[in-house]
């Protein structure tokens, strides 16, 4: 057939991400955002350290879509006109096509495979879009493809410590406080640890939060900060 995908292509596509790993269930960020390309399966970053040895690679969340960094991509697969964003300085691009409805199409620019308009440069939304475009055209990705025998994570990916992070906020004595406020075993860090991403501004911003409605007097934890924050603009 001379149409051949391999296989760590095709279980990026088949792989589900940012769902939690059957094997960490009970461990706290547990979400799986890596991808194994030796073993051609998604992990969590408890994961991680079983599979050093293996070429990684990263996907993050961006409206709701999995993507990879251009960067990292670039490594296993020529990833020429398609469309990168930018997120945190960095540009990533879509490992599938994203559909978006037809009603506005006019004379733009829009991808060789789905509907979606692109800016000017780019021929396709997605990884997917254009390997679907190059096995339509070319029946072949091999001129695509790339050798590439290590990928790593970046220096920034966070590798969670295994169980026992009760205690690995370092914000101490806000931590001890909150304990002893909060009912249940509801505390502090388990609040910190439920974010998915620290670096995450939002993240910070809650934090920040979490601080100042200490210090006048409210006690809020988690959701029920976010409910409290609600109520707080509701009243202005
Ligand atoms: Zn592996
Ligand atoms: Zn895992
Ligand atoms: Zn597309």
């Amino acid at each position: 057939m001379g149409i051949q995908k391999p296989a760590w292509l095709d279980g990026l596509y088949a792989q589900k991400f940012f769902v939690g790993c059957c094997y960490h269930e009970t461990v706290k960020k547990n979400e799986k955002n890596v991808y194994c390309l030796d073993c051609c399966i998604s992990i969590c970053p408890h994961c991680v350290p079983s599979h050093r040895f293996h070429r990684l690679l990263q996907v993050r969340r961006y409206v709701y879509h999995d993507v990879v960094r251009l960067e990292d991509l670039q490594k296993l697969i020529d990833c020429s006109n398609v469309q990168a964003y930018t997120i945190n300085s960095a540009k990533v691009v879509f490992i599938k096509k994203r559909p978006q409805n037809r009603q506005f199409k006019g004379s733009g620019n829009y991808c060789t495979s789905c509907d979606r308009s692109l800016q000017d440069p780019f021929i396709h939304c997605s990884l997917g879009c254009k390997v679907d475009f190059v096995l339509k055209h070319y029946k072949d990705l091999a001129l695509f493809l790339r050798t590439c025998n290590t990928l790593t994570l970046s220096p920034d990916f966070l590798i969670p410590p295994d169980m026992g992070d009760e205690n690995e906020t370092s914000h101490s004595t806000i931590s001890d406080e909150l304990q002893n406020w909060s009912s249940g075993s509801e505390n502090f860090s388990t609040a910190m640890a439920d974010n998915s991403d620290h670096n995450n501004p939002q993240y910070q911003n809650r934090h920040h939060q979490i601080v100042r409605k200490k210090r006048s007097g409210c006690i809020c934890v988690g959701d029920q900060l976010q409910r409290c924050l609600m109520r707080t603009s509701l009243q202005e």
